[in-house]
């Protein structure tokens, strides 16, 4: 199933997190509902049918009831793949009933850990057991597709901990789990009272989450995702693919029409903004429908089967040259087959050096040979 993807920015949250920089605003209701008025404008402007649609914020949760409106004014594919970010001091039966009704499908929990310590040591405003029961009540609810955030290198986290929160989690049939690393950004509450993760212990923590994950059957397919059979999230795989999409609110960034842009991290000004987000192009892609090559392989090594010299060979690189390129990695970090080339698990976690090489040397190196 191919169509284009929407990703719509909710960016209001009950209070912010002290290790977070996204974009984020409080929320209040009238905010809300202003800013939900501000996309339903846009997504009529666009005159798109969509695919797969992801709320992501922000806690969109927060807002659900102007995130089923919004819904209801969407022209959709059969079958779309419709993803709201939720936390779990959001949930309730209420919201959850409403959001199932409006043709939300899939939930994204930002559980982030299930010890109550590691919590704490992220300043997050719920406990473990809100979690488990904001999921437990998902599934009554009738969500069948429930992904979950799981926070990698917490201040006190070990292999061993992660490994208890992966099990309570994955018992609670869930279908999809993301980890990612904590970084701490310079600028935020944290980056003055947290000490800098250790990489080792962090590197560990990374490996032992990936196994604990697989042995409970979901399989890895990008760099911090993990999937149970067909549960990959449709949405994401399209930034992965360089397939285009939407962005509709503020600071969601798109690639639409061959163009990469993205829309000012401003509230006030895309509600107030009459009829069309103002956006900001940052690049109109020279090479290919699918962006230069360097965009291209960049994602797509992301994911854990990598890139095909099929693939490269659609941008005029050939196979001698990338494998060339390949001898500037250890081989531990990389799996080269007949189709192509691929970063193992090892490699994903300096995956932005293997990148640079096997990608930015000069545009010479990889005309076909
Ligand atoms: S709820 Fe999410 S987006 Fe909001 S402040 Fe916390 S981490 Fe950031």
């Amino acid at each position: 199933m191919s169509g284009l993807g929407l990703y719509i920015h909710i960016p209001f949250c009950l209070q912010k997190c002290p290790y977070c920089d996204f974009f984020s605003a409080a929320y209040s209701d009238r905010a809300a509902y202003a800013y939900a008025d501000a996309v339903i404008r846009n997504a009529e402007h666009y005159k798109e049918r969509y695919d797969t649609v992801y709320f992501g914020g922000g806690t969109p949760s927060a807002a659900w009831r102007d995130v089923c409106r919004i819904v209801g004014k969407l022209k959709l594919a059969d079958g779309a793949e419709i993803t709201v970010e939720a936390n779990p001091n959001t949930i309730t039966r209420e919201s959850l009933s409403w959001m199932k009704n409006s043709g939300i499908n899939r939930l994204s929990v930002g559980v982030q850990s299930l010890s109550n310590a590691e919590l704490r040591a992220l300043g997050r405003s719920h406990t473990s057991e809100d979690a488990s029961n904001s999921i437990k009540l998902a599934l009554e609810c009738g969500f069948k597709n429930i992904s979950v955030d799981l926070m990698l290198g917490i201040p006190g986290q070990t292999p061993d901990s992660v490994r208890r929160s992966i099990k309570i989690l994955t018992g609670l049939n869930i279908t999809h789990v993301s980890a990612y690393m904590l970084k701490i950004e310079p600028n935020t509450p944290f980056a003055r009272t947290a000490n800098p993760p250790d990489e080792n212990l962090t590197a560990q923590i990374y490996l032992a989450a990936a196994s604990a994950l697989e042995e409970h059957g979901f399989m890895q397919y990008e760099i911090s995702n993990f999937a149970k059979k067909d549960r990959e999230c449709r949405h994401n795989l399209k930034y992965w693919k360089s397939e285009e999409y939407l962005g509709i609110g503020a600071a969601a960034h798109s690639f639409y029409d061959g163009e990469r842009f993205f829309v000012i991290g401003d509230v006030r000004e895309f509600t107030k903004a009459n009829i069309q987000q103002v956006i900001i192009t940052e690049k109109r892609s020279a090479d290919t429908a699918a962006g230069s090559f360097e965009e291209y392989a960049m994602l797509k090594l992301r994911l854990v089967e990598g890139l095909t010299f099929a693939e490269c060979g659609g941008f005029g690189v050939g196979k001698d040259a990338l494998l060339k390129r390949c001898r500037l990695v250890p081989p531990d970090y990389l799996r080269i087959t007949d189709r192509g080339v691929a970063i193992t698990q090892e490699g994903f976690l300096v995956s932005n050096q293997i990148i640079n090489k096997l990608i930015t040397e000069p545009a010479e190196q990889f005309l076909p040979t």
